[in-house]
């Protein structure tokens, strides 16, 4: 067989339900890593504690088996799991569809993946757990190396480690400069943002730092002009970065090309 069928993006069906799973795995994330519960264990229904069973576990599928109510006390199952479970799906694809390599795709699906979870989290509780942005560092760092080993990269190894550190430093003085308005939680998910961005180019780390403040001034100056928002209100600035990043691999060439 030769590598070009081995490829990624030649196990289309397989991804999708992968990112499915995914998605479904997100959902256990955004339940219990904020109430400090492990991962481990079936998940139970959080109105009538049921166990729920595997067959009514099947991501986006058991959801419209069950017309999105709990097998046992029909309480109606929220639409964010079903949801979550296809954006995780269309994240994971994308990743996939965009990257070369097995390892590359496989960085930048942990990335999509750990990235929505806390993307969540923060959204809910304006946090970004420990446990998640420790994961997402490690979870990048060796993907990344493992292109590097595989691929021959060595020459890449400078930019990535100074762009994690300089986007980590930057958020660090932001941090101060803002007196904790930017979250010591954002500092630490800019280490593993500089490490994937750093790892296509430096470019790519400025590109994507610069829209996640582009959209956070736009959704801030949006709910302020519709009532939604004051001067004073604390927008969770972890999702805006992770968008930022996501987007900057298709932009970076574009505005490369237009501004050099
Ligand atoms: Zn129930």
């Amino acid at each position: 067989m030769s590598a070009i069928g081995l490829a990624p993006h030649n196990f289309l069906l397989s991804w999708i339900a992968i990112g499915l799973a995914c998605g479904s795995f997100v959902t256990v994330l955004v339940a219990r890593i904020p109430e400090g519960r492990g991962i481990q264990g079936r998940s139970q229904c959080i109105s009538c504690n049921e166990t729920i069973s595997a067959r009514d576990n099947i991501p986006v599928i058991s959801y419209l088996i069950l017309k999105g109510k709990c097998r046992n006390c029909k309480v109606p199952i929220s639409i964010r799991y079903p949801l979550t479970e296809l954006v995780a799906m269309g994240l994971v694809v994308v990743a996939v569809q965009s990257n070369e390599g097995w390892w590359k795709v496989l960085a930048w699906v942990v990335f999509s993946v750990l990235g929505l979870a806390l993307a969540i989290i923060d959204l809910q509780t304006h946090r970004l757990p420990n446990a998640l942005t420790a994961w997402l560092f490690v979870l990048i760092a060796v993907t990344v190396s493992g292109d590097i080993l595989a691929n021959h990269h060595s020459d890449k190894i400078k930019m990535t480690v100074i762009s994690s550190f300089a986007l980590t430093v930057f958020y660090f003085l932001l941090n101060i400069l803002s007196r904790g308005g930017m979250g010591m939680g954002d500092v630490k998910l800019a280490a593993s943002i500089g490490l994937i961005l750093g790892y296509i180019n430096g470019s790519s780390v400025i590109v994507g730092t610069f829209f996640g403040f582009f959209f956070g001034s736009t959704i801030s100056v949006l709910m302020m002009a519709t009532g939604r928002a004051t001067r004073k209100t604390q927008i969770p600035f972890g999702p805006l970065m992770l968008l930022g990043a996501f987007v900057a691999p298709w932009l970076t060439p574009h505005l490369v090309a237009i501004f050099l």
